[in-house]
């Protein structure tokens, strides 16, 4: 099945970043795209504007849980707006009042918080676990995370992940140490009288999915416990059923202090909440806000979407549907020699065999396939949590065409470097 009216481009084009027209000189250049402008969405299919089909095994970087336009947000969004787009952050909405109770109810939470993005609640958990600390611990502050974990690209987020870039724009916020992950020992060591929280992803995505031990999360846990201090669990990916789970800490048989969620909550419109249990509850009025804040029209989106996830037998379809997306995965890996595969329910990445992450995300977006690479040399897989067997079939097919491209072009660049 050809899908592209297009000759095949050259093998060149796949490994070296080919020159294409920008669709727009107006869009501030800070994240890399291809030149195509997509126009349409259905499930896990996404068309361009000459009407070429992808399938998407990213879904806006596993923010669209239940792949692209679902009747169920459709009608939540267009009923909630005939309704009440936005009384105002400073006044209840009944979309808001239903989504965090519904939250806390099923995550066991006291209280929760809605927000705008990821970065914003992971902001909020920091200022949160600050006001903490300031009330219970005479004043200590200092958050300690993993280094190779992200939070955002806001500045405490980006404080909190360490991580690459963060330099052009110092002075950074003070107030934060980094530790190597799954090392339990180098994490008690960083822990002074300034230190008021850990802060961690249960599966680091950006670093490449690197699932937590269960044994360091549990031990995470207990320090936290011994030590007195909040444990903070970043679910803005792992959360809203993407693990199997209705937050990956279940699977662990951890219990945060304060968690974050985003992406997968709104299924695609900007939503994030902040939940906080027990002694972790201590914001007064005037000291979080937003305008959007608890905004209604999203809102409502986000009760449509777990609504969803917790009907009968949806996450037992992710934990399936992940089991055979990971069983189809490694079976691929097998053939084309490459590497370790690391994930939880529909959350994969793949190690490749070297730094080839980025051609293979090229050619695949030539075989109409839209994944993303966390890492030079891994793949990364968040497909929608509605995926089919037949889905993942036909992604594997072309994940396969993608390789053997960029086997091809390797082997005759090498040749090429040879003559
Ligand atoms: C994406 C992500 C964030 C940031 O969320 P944004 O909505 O992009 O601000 C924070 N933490 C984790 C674990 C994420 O995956």
């Amino acid at each position: 099945m050809n899908l592209f009216r297009r000759p095949a481009p050259s093998l060149d084009d796949l490994i070296l970043d080919a020159p294409h027209e920008l669709p727009s000189e107006s869009l501030m250049p800070t994240v890399a795209r291809p030149a195509q402008v997509f126009v349409r969405g259905q499930g896990s299919w996404l068309w361009d504007s000459e009407d070429r089909a992808y399938l998407d095994f990213s879904q806006g970087s596993a923010a669209n849980s239940l792949g692209h336009s679902p009747q169920v947000l459709i009608n939540a969004l267009a009923d909630q707006s005939q309704a009440l787009i936005n009384p105002g952050s400073g006044l209840h909405n009944r979309a808001q009042l239903n989504l965090v109770d519904r939250l806390c109810q099923h995550t066991g939470s006291d209280q929760g918080y809605l927000l705008n993005s990821g970065a914003e609640a992971c902001e909020a958990a920091i200022k949160l676990a600050r006001k903490w600390g300031q009330l219970h611990r005479g004043g200590a502050y200092r958050i300690i995370s993993a280094s190779t974990g992200c939070h955002g690209r806001s500045f405490a987020a980006m404080a909190a992940s360490a991580g690459a870039g963060a330099s052009r724009f110092e002075p950074l916020l003070p107030g934060f140490s980094h530790v190597p992950f799954n090392d339990l020992p180098a994490l008690h060591a960083a822990v002074d009288a300034q230190t008021v929280a850990i802060m961690l992803e249960p599966i680091q995505s950006e670093a490449g999915v690197i699932p937590a031990t269960e044994h360091y999360l549990k031990g995470v846990e207990r320090l936290c416990r011994e030590l007195g201090i909040l444990l903070i669990l970043d679910e803005v990916q792992t959360g809203i059923g993407r693990c199997g789970t209705l937050l990956a800490e279940q699977q662990y048989g951890v219990r945060a202090d304060i968690v974050t969620l985003g992406k997968g909550l709104g299924g695609g419109v900007p939503l994030a909440a902040l939940l906080a249990r027990g002694k972790a509850c201590c914001f007064e009025a005037g000291e979080l806000a937003g305008t959007h804040h608890g905004n209604a029209l999203m809102a409502a989106a986000g009760v449509a979407v777990l609504d969803t996830v917790l009907a009968n037998g949806f996450l037992q379809h992710v934990r399936e549907s992940g089991l055979y997306l990971g069983e189809g995965l490694a079976r691929l890996a097998y053939r084309y020699d490459h590497g370790q595969l690391r994930g939880h329910g529909l959350m994969w990445g793949l190690t490749l065999s070297d730094d080839c992450a980025d051609a293979v995300v090229k050619a695949a977006l030539h075989e109409g396939l839209i994944l993303n690479a966390p890492q030079p040399d891994c793949l990364r897989f968040t497909p929608a949590l509605t995926v089919s067997k037949s889905n993942i079939d036909e992604m594997l097919l072309r994940l396969a065409r993608a390789f053997a491209r960029v086997r091809t072009a390797q082997l005759q660049c090498r040749k090429g470097i040879a003559v």
